[in-house]
């Protein structure tokens, strides 16, 4: 029977020195006025060049990372799948604003195509439309605001850069997960991928959309889509998250004073991301479903609608996945069980996926004292080895 109390089971690719560092990473982000340090102190140093690379690369790095590039991820592709937990290599280099930072965006996620397509570990490419062109675009393509002659140029861009992945991830038959980012820049990147499922989706959904259920409007907007799916004959893909920008949603909300899109408590996120959940399994013949979330009940929620549905565990339309580093007790006990489990594995260079890192350790810092949950579970099972011998 599923359970995500097994720490032998999650952490079985574990040595006792992964452990032992694992537990001091955790330990440390625990500190929020650390944390806080951290971030102003590793910022600056890379900055000006102080030699702590080195040091991030053997600690926080190594726990979230799979590599600075996809070579050096292979390994991690190869332990993650001796448990039967699949890969997705994700480019997690952010913030960039050139023609010639997104076409060589675009070449890598091409490249993390290519490597899917041979090994077998990995069971998605994946990647962010504002990797591939620039927010203030898709926000001015999204509010149909007129494009100068430049702008309609680099838009045109943007439309080549998305159907040449998409077109690869097709023609290689590897799916493929479109990030959803900030609700003013995902109306375009909406559009555009629903463009690329019509074509691409047509005998099995290769192309995924993201849908954030932390906003009031993505239940509609994933029956609407599916009902477009069911009458114009494609495959409609799905990863559904809670959705990873909330405060800054609220915050330009407030701040330009119309209604904040997010729910308002997180009990109503929880509802609307069961209740897709609970949707994309009723229509499980038209929509490949990924679940993208660190959350146990849903995850558990997810494996009993499968349950009462006689769907097998590995149907082919339904995923779980979370990100590397976290969440072990998820994804391990659910792969031990037979589901499809796939998790994101970012890479980049280190200065270059530094938001990245000093986004999960903040994420892991301790609320009101207590010892978070990646935390607790390592004592759990640092506990169970000891008295095991
Ligand atoms: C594999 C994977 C892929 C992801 N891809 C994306 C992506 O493409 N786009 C994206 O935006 N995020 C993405 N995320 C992040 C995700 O959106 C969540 O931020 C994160 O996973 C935490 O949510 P949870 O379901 O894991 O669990 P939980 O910890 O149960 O939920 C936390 C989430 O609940 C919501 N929430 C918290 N408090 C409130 C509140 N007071 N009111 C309303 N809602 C609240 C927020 O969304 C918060 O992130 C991804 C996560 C994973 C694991």
């Amino acid at each position: 029977m599923l359970s995500f109390d097994n720490t032998e089971v999650a952490f079985s690719g574990k040595t006792a020195s992964d452990l032992r560092r694992s537990y001091w990473l955790f330990k440390m982000v625990s500190n929020s006025a650390l944390v806080s340090f951290g971030r102003s102190f590793t910022t600056f140093a890379i900055n000006t060049h102080l030699p702590i690379r080195a040091f991030i690369k053997a600690t926080i790095f190594r726990q979230f990372c799979g590599g600075e590039d996809i070579h050096e991820c292979l390994a991690t592709v190869e332990s993650l799948g001796k448990y039967n937990v699949g890969s997705i290599l994700d480019y997690s280099v952010e913030g960039m604003k050139s023609d010639a930072d997104f076409d060589k965006t675009a070449g890598e996620i091409i490249d993390t195509i290519n490597e899917a397509k041979t090994n077998r570990h990995i069971s998605f490419a994946v990647f962010k439309p504002t990797g591939v062109g620039s927010i203030s675009l898709h926000e001015k393509v999204g509010a149909k605001t007129t494009l100068s002659l430049a702008e309609q140029e680099a838009w045109k861009k943007i439309q080549v850069r998305f159907d040449n992945i998409c077109k690869k991830a097709h023609d290689n038959n590897v799916q493929l997960l479109i990030d959803a980012e900030e609700t003013w820049m995902q109306q375009a990147a909406d559009d555009l991928t629903h463009v690329m499922m019509e074509k691409y989706n047509k005998e099995r959904a290769i192309i995924f959309n993201t849908a954030q259920l932390y906003r009031k409007d993505r239940l509609d907007y994933i029956k609407r889509a599916c009902d477009d799916a069911k009458s114009k004959k494609y495959f409609l893909g799905l990863k559904l998250v809670r959705g990873a920008y909330m405060e800054k949603e609220r915050a330009r909300a407030a701040k330009m004073n119309y209604p904040s899109p997010i729910n308002d408590t997180k009990t109503d996120t929880d509802k609307l991301y069961d209740a897709a959940l609970q949707y994309c399994i009723e229509h499980i013949d038209v929509i490949s479903v990924c679940a993208g979330s660190h959350n146990e009940n849903s995850s558990m929620l997810l494996a009993s609608l499968m349950e009462k549905k006689n769907i097998p565990h590995n149907h082919p339309h339904i995923w779980f996945s979370q990100l590397l580093g976290m969440s072990d007790h998820i994804s391990f006990n659910l792969a031990k069980e037979g589901y499809n489990v796939a998790k994101y594995v970012p890479y980049g260079p280190v200065k270059n996926v530094l938001p990245y890192l000093i986004r999960r350790a903040q994420e892991n810092t301790s609320v009101k004292g207590q010892t978070g949950r990646e935390l607790s579970l390592i004592i759990k099972e640092k506990q169970r080895r000891a008295s095991a011998k």
